[in-house]
């Protein structure tokens, strides 16, 4: 029965992207990326200062409408300025998903906070707003304006979702749960650039929301990241924080906070404003290969390719294949048949508390993470491989 099954599934992905070996997601450079990148090396400027780096924040800050953009080395380092400037402390508590990639929790404990972990939605598969707002009635309570846990008598200061695999969350459920509790909502939107809930994009609800441009995803820098706000202030303040928080001096070495050295360099947004050119025929290309995955997969029962969230436009970032509870046990035998046979599949990530560095965090019941956690795997998504 399951040979049967693998044997179908390894055809369908075989149909959509051909025989030869074909790897999870790589990164795709058809437009002016040489040009900017010489353009960058004849200039000298390949470091910390450069035109490119100002063009890219205010392409990123047009193409996603937030006010602001502030470009920086990495995704990761994107969440740990964006947590820092909504005043995490350490000891306080950040809600996370427990469905995630590593580096939303590492963020947090960057800044010494504790990671507290929430279950996800179905057909999101991101933070559930319902089973969120149920649990912290119960183990929350409002005291001078803050949230506190009263099982470890912790603040929990902010609410960082994230768009998994580029499918937005219930924003409006979740800034309503932020709003309620007295929290900060920032979006981890690093899997997301090119994602909308309803007519907005993604990264902008919140506070603050941060994207990635690691060599893995939509559009790539090489390494980089961005912080997007819709406030002066803060995004000055991220500027500066990420520069280690010099202040402007025709030569003096004034630093008047413990800054970072998170800035992009000129080279990797030479590369981004080469890439951002491309992003709308990228998307176009993640929509088509889901399409194709999708009437491929339309036959074989008990699996499904995830699609986007009612009202939604998704990125389609990484294509996504859910399995039906009757055959979740099988998943390792699919990622072992798709593997051997040159087509790179990936299971979705452990969840948070199954890490030995957060297998203390608090955390709700993760009756849906646990869920997915098995049912979920990666299809090949590189853009332009159809
Ligand atoms: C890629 C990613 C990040 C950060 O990525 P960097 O590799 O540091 O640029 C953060 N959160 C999620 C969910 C990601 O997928």
């Amino acid at each position: 029965m399951i040979a049967i099954l693998t044997n179908s599934i390894v055809k369908a992905i075989q149909q959509v992207v051909g025989n030869a070996p074909v790897p999870l997601h790589e990164p795709r450079f058809a437009g002016h990326e040489w040009d900017y990148l010489k353009e960058c090396l004849d200039s000298t400027f390949v470091s910390s200062v450069g035109k490119f780096v100002d063009r890219f924040e205010a392409e990123l800050a047009d193409y996603t409408g937030a006010s602001h953009a502030v470009a920086v080395v990495n995704g990761t380092a994107a969440l740990h300025v964006a947590l820092c400037l909504a005043g995490v402390q350490s000891n306080d508590e950040v809600l996370i998903p427990a469905l995630t990639f590593v580096a939303t929790a590492n963020a947090v404990a960057y800044c010494g906070a504790v990671p507290h972990l929430v279950d996800s939605e179905m057909h999101t598969l991101g933070l559930d707003p319902l089973a969120l707002r149920d649990y912290l009635k119960d183990i929350t309570e409002i005291s001078e304006g803050q949230c506190i846990n009263c099982l470890t008598n912790r603040v929990i200061r902010v609410l960082l979702p994230m768009h998994t695999f580029g499918h937005p969350v219930d924003l409006e459920g979740l800034l309503s749960v932020a709003r309620d509790f007295h929290l900060t909502l920032i979006e981890d939107a690093a899997e997301s650039l090119g994602s909308w809930y309803h007519d907005k994009h993604t990264g902008t609800f919140g506070r603050m929301g941060t994207l990635s441009f690691n060599g893995n995803k939509t559009i790539t820098t090489g390494g980089g990241g961005a912080i997007l706000t819709n406030d002066a202030e803060l995004a000055q303040h991220a500027k500066h924080l990420t520069t280690t928080a010099k202040r402007p001096h025709r030569w003096e070495y004034v630093h008047d906070e413990v800054g970072y050295n998170y800035r992009m360099p000129n080279l990797n947004a030479a590369l981004g404003c080469a890439q951002l050119e491309q992003l709308p025929s990228f998307l176009a290309s993640k929509r088509r290969l889901f399409e194709q995955y999708q009437a491929a997969f339309k036959d074989i029962p008990d699996v499904q390719i995830v699609t986007e969230p009612n009202g939604c436009r998704s990125n389609y970032w990484l294509q996504t294949l859910m399995l039906d509870e009757s055959v979740a046990g099988h998943r390792d035998d699919i990622l072992t048949a798709t593997n051997e046979a040159g087509l790179m599949t990936r299971p979705i990530w452990k969840l948070m508390h199954r890490l030995a560095p957060y297998q203390d965090c608090p955390r709700m019941e993760l009756y849906v993470a646990e869920q997915l956690e098995q049912r979920l795997l990666n299809l090949p998504s590189s853009t332009g491989l159809i």
